[in-house]
């Protein structure tokens, strides 16, 4: 490898040593052409709904200068996801530009949603993270709703300034920029073609016809979500298309649920209390005995427990045990990032392991619904 050779998906400098640092590509895949980091390797075969995109740390060190500026940012993320997709370090290089936070994909909760209280949470959520956000505007790419607000409030907050449109990957912002494309210029087209490899790492400017810009930004790659780790097919059972419907099971401690062969959720101590599933219907959910649960895996995974199959579970990173106690009293989600969340109805409180592929994030948190 030539020093200073780059990746011809981002432009990163590409680099043998580190798989964890950015950059990295297997000193097999040098003979391919074109040369690709693994990481664009990765997403150009196995996730193709991803285009330009880059780590947090580079994404921040990219738009650190928005903070010098006169901007709006509208940070967009997925409701799904919440925790997955949130970009915890916007605050800092945004300064005192005002954030529009966008939470995408309303369409996947129940239809008996009460949506105040989602806004609250949110609230409190982007509170808790250290995100000032001018306004929360819960919204549908898909089904095409909050964006007649949102655009309302862009209109009304951008004034004779830039927009920039942040987010992670997956998250719908290819959707809302071409919205606020066609709501804004007639350069419709002009996106489309405009992200291509090689010329990446840089932001996308769509001038409008006031002769200020929307600034389309990489899409983050955050590798604690679960859809990052996934082949294109997997994918699509991670990722629910329609609302979802929550599955209800009682369990008594010593139970166990598989979610496919994607997660393992032990109930280990604890009263005899209920579980609701949001997750994507097309899983499986199988209960089993939590002292057989092992074996099941072992002798079933990717075959009888699937997705995914034998062959994409070899692709994957090795399982790791979380376990995590719900304390008495309190209503929470068991979030899993990508695969969605176990909420725990309990008065009585909880000792609970997840299983999954190493580096998949996993946490509790206030129940969401
Ligand atoms: P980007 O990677 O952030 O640019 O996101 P895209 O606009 O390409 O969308 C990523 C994926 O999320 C696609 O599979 C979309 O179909 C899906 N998606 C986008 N918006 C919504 C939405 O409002 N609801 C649902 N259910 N899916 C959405």
């Amino acid at each position: 490898l030539t020093a200073g050779t780059k990746c011809s998906g981002c432009g990163i400098v590409l680099q043998t040593e580190s798989t964890d640092l950015p950059g990295y590509i297997p000193a097999q895949a040098l003979e391919r052409t074109p040369l690709l980091c693994q990481r664009c390797f990765r997403i150009r075969n196995y996730n193709e709904s991803s285009t330009v995109t880059v780590d947090q740390s580079e994404f921040l060190r990219l738009l650190s200068q928005v903070g010098d500026k006169d901007a709006l940012v509208i940070h967009i993320v997925d409701l799904f996801d919440f925790h997955g997709s949130v970009i915890s370090g916007l605050q800092r290089f945004v300064g005192n530009n005002p954030v529009i936070l966008a939470v995408n994909k309303t369409d996947l909760l129940p239809k008996v949603t009460n949506w105040n209280k989602i806004r609250n949470w949110v609230q409190k959520e982007a509170k808790e993270l250290g995100l000032k956000v001018e306004d929360i505007i819960l919204c549908s790419a898909k089904q095409n709703q909050g964006f007649d607000r949102l655009l309302e409030v862009v209109g009304f907050m951008r004034g004779k300034r830039d927009v920039y449109v942040v987010g992670a990957t997956n998250v719908g912002k290819s959707t809302l920029i071409n919205r606020l494309i066609t709501d804004y210029s007639d350069l419709e087209e002009e996106l489309t073609v405009s992200r291509y490899p090689g010329t990446t790492l840089d932001t996308v400017s769509i001038p409008l016809d006031d002769g200020h810009s929307i600034i389309d930004t990489p899409g983050i790659v955050y590798e604690s979500r679960y859809t990052e780790l996934v082949n294109k097919q997997d994918l699509a059972a991670l990722m629910p298309d329609k609302p979802l419907k929550p599955a209800v099971y009682q369990l008594n401690a010593g139970q166990t649920l598989f979610f496919g062969a994607m997660a393992r959720f032990d109930f280990i101590e604890g009263e005899r209390q209920s579980f609701t599933c949001y997750i994507n219907n097309r899983l499986n959910i199988h209960r089993t005995k939590l002292d057989r649960a092992d074996e099941l895996f072992e002798q079933h995974g990717g075959e009888m427990l699937a997705p995914p199959t034998k062959e994409n579970l070899a692709e994957l990173p090795a399982w790791t045990r979380h376990e995590l106690r719900v304390p008495k009293g309190k209503s929470l989600d068991v979030f899993i990032s990508g695969l969605g969340w176990i909420k725990v109805n309990s008065d009585q409180g909880a000792l609970v392991a997840v299983h999954l592929p190493k580096g998949v994030k996993v946490m509790l948190r206030p129940s969401l619904i």
